[in-house]
């Protein structure tokens, strides 16, 4: 009669801002792989995401997530920047 018990409960989460594991730690981010690393999916739980005004990735429009992710690469786009 035990066999769902370990199913049950959101899973922890590696939180980025504050470095710690939390069950309340969601996608914010993604960025695109920088300088040859991999991309990196950050996360953010609860109280982070509150104290640093982040959004969840999965809450935005297309459109809000296309302008996040030009702000997030923006640093390290130098080259075909229109003016
Ligand atoms: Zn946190």
């Amino acid at each position: 009669m035990d066999t769902r018990t370990s199913a049950a409960g959101p899973a922890e989460r590696l939180c980025h801002w504050h470095s710690g594991t939390s069950t309340t730690a969601r996608l914010v981010a993604t960025y695109p792989p920088v300088s040859g690393g991999g991309a990196a999916d950050l996360y953010a739980c609860a109280d982070c995401r509150e104290r640093h005004g982040l959004t969840p990735i999965d809450t935005l429009t297309t459109d809000e997530l296309y302008t996040h992710l030009r702000e997030a690469v923006a640093p390290y786009l130098h080259l075909g920047r229109a003016s």
